[in-house]
C-alpha cells in the first residue's frame, strides 16, 4: 500500500515561534507585546508600514534568534511513532534566508525524523509585500502531493480543505481561533497527544 504523506508546520507546530518572536520584539523594538499577541500579520501586529516591516524582518533574521527556539517535548515520540507509517514532511513559510539556521535547528531537536530533502520552503515571506499574508502553502502541498496537513494557521488549513486534503488545525491560540467552528474538513488538534489520537485512535 502506498504511504501517505503528512506536510507539518515548524512555527507553533514543532517550535516555540510566538514566544521566541514576541521576547526578540520586546527586547530589540521596546514593544510591549505577549505571545497571545502575536500575529502572522506582522505590519498589523506592529502597526508599521511594510518598509518597516522588511526592515525588522531582516534583522530578526540576521540575529539567529531562530536557532535558539525551545520546542514541544511531546512531538517527538509522536513523530518518530508516524515515521512508521507515514512519509513525513516539513512545510514552512519561513524565509529562505534562514533555511540553514531552520535545518540545523530541526536536525538537533527532532534528529533522524526529516532528512534536508524532505524540508520544504514556502517562499511566501521571501519578498515580503501586502500581498504575502494572502499566500499559502497550497504550491508545495500540491507539488509534494501531502495527504495531510498539521499547521496552526488557519488560512493554509482552509486552502488544503478546499483542495480536497485533510487538514489538522494545530493548537489553541489566539491567532487561530474559528468563528463557525467546526468546519468538516478541518480537524482541530490541541497538542501532540491529539495528533496521535487522530492517527491511530485511544
Ligand atoms: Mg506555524
Amino acid at each position: 500500500m502506498t504511504r501517505q504523506t503528512i506536510a507539518i508546520d515548524i512555527d507553533d507546530v514543532l517550535a516555540d515561534n510566538a514566544r521566541g518572536f514576541i521576547d526578540f520584539s520586546n527586547k530589540m523594538w521596546g514593544t510591549n507585546l505577549d505571545p497571545s499577541d502575536y500575529e502572522e500579520h506582522w505590519a498589523r501586529m506592529w502597526q508599521v508600514d511594510y518598509d518597516e516591516v522588511r526592515r525588522r524582518a531582516d534583522i530578526f533574521h540576521e540575529s539567529g534568534v531562530v536557532r535558539e527556539y525551545t520546542h514541544a517535548d511531546e512531538a517527538l515520540p509522536v513523530l518518530h511513532r508516524l515515521s512508521g507509517d507515514y512519509n513525513l514532511r516539513i512545510v514552512t513559510a519561513r524565509r529562505l534566508q534562514i533555511r540553514q539556521d531552520t535545518l540545523d535547528w530541526v536536525h538537533t531537536h527532532y534528529p533522524g525524523i526529516f532528512t534536508d530533502e524532505v524540508i520544504h520552503f514556502a517562499g511566501i515571506w521571501d519578498q515580503i509585500d501586502d500581498h504575502s499574508i494572502h499566500k499559502t502553502k497550497l504550491e508545495v502541498i500540491d507539488a509534494i502531493d501531502a495527504d495531510f496537513l498539521i499547521d496552526d494557521q488557519l488560512k493554509h488549513c482552509l486552502a488544503m480543505a478546499d483542495a480536497g486534503r485533510q487538514a489538522l488545525l494545530f493548537g489553541d491560540y489566539a491567532w487561530n481561533r474559528m468563528d463557525d467552528e467546526p468546519i468538516d474538513t478541518i480537524r482541530r488538534v490541541d497538542s501532540w497527544a491529539a495528533v496521535e489520537e487522530y492517527f491511530y485512535g485511544k
